[in-house]
């Protein structure tokens, strides 16, 4: 008798075991779950991943797939020149087993990164700018003399496709070091997502091969690299995060009128009311593009795209 008490019992406790599995595996499947949450999943306890900029959480999630989580410092629509994380991020980064920064000078991490590591000591923090060859920022040509800042690198790496599949491999390698089980996981889909690459600066060089003009007018300067890799020179309304003087002004309508340009693309994290006014003044238009877009291949097609209609 006893013994069927304790086996009614327990039969009991694994009823309630089942129901608590399934209410939590309800709540695993919303799509805004919460870290906690993903962690007394024991089974399937995904890898967190911090990362800067949205790009780098594409390129993260191309390669980690389902075992990955990405944390994203920089939210849409913040520029990562001026951004600062909240303290909710900060906790968010402590369950991190790695870090990918960009690692190209960008403002966010000069002033975070310390920051970041010291929230948690554990964590891989990888640099996904090893072995990019850097570009100097572009200067205003009259102020080059007084102004010169040496070594000022162009923080804009992620804009080259060419410098994304070197993103991604260091990505890559950062996975393997931390997860090393799931390495043919891994390099699978590094594989897979280098190809898609390739063929996205193969199809984008042959798009923009024939441009004529091949000046472009933006606001903010984040297309150096873009430019180096095919062929097209960037001419910025703003100069190391500063707004253009007056005469700054002038001086670009005289170069957008001797340069036959009518387009000038703004970013969505910057103010566009000095491209109104050049706009009206060269009779051209204002055509907004985004640095920042999560979805990189696509946005680097509508980039060219953009670019091509000059
Ligand atoms: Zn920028």
């Amino acid at each position: 008798m006893e013994q069927k008490i304790k086996f009614v019992g327990m039969m009991g406790l694994i009823a309630i075991f089942v129901v608590v599995v399934l209410i939590s595996g309800c709540v695993e499947e919303k799509p805004k779950e919460n870290l906690t949450e993903t962690k007394n999943l024991t089974t399937q306890e995904k890898i967190i991943v911090g990362v800067t900029i949205l790009p780098q959480a594409e390129f993260v999630e191309k390669i980690g797939g389902d075992k990955v989580k990405v944390v994203v410092m920089v939210p849409p629509g913040a520029s990562p020149h001026t951004y600062e994380p909240t303290p909710n991020q900060m906790i968010d980064l402590s369950k991190a087993k790695m870090y990918a920064a960009v690692g190209s000078g960008i403002e966010f991490e000069i002033a975070q990164m310390d920051k970041i590591r010291d929230v948690n000591k554990d964590m891989l923090v990888i640099n996904c700018s090893n072995g990019i060859e850097f570009m100097e920022m572009l200067k205003d040509e009259e102020e080059h003399e007084e102004h010169h800042h040496k070594g000022n690198k162009d923080p804009h790496v992620w804009l080259s496709v060419k410098n994304a599949k070197i993103m991604v491999k260091n990505i890559y390698d950062g996975l393997v070091k931390i997860d090393p089980e799931n390495k043919e996981y891994y390099k699978t889909n590094m594989e897979a997502y280098i190809a898609e690459l390739d063929k996205v600066d193969k199809e984008i060089s042959e798009k923009l091969s024939n441009l004529s003009n091949r000046k472009i007018l933006v606001y903010h300067p984040a297309w150096g690299y873009f430019c180096r890799d095919y062929n097209l020179t960037q001419i910025a309304i703003e100069k190391e995060g500063k707004e253009p003087t007056p005469q700054g002004i002038q001086n670009l309508i005289k170069q957008a009128k001797e340069n036959d340009i009518h387009v000038i693309f703004t970013s969505p994290q910057f103010s566009t009311k000095n491209a109104e006014v050049i706009a009206n003044e060269i009779n051209g238009s204002v055509v907004p593009i985004n640095p920042l877009a999560k979805n990189y291949t696509e946005n680097m097609y509508r980039i060219a795209d953009a670019f091509s209609k000059v």
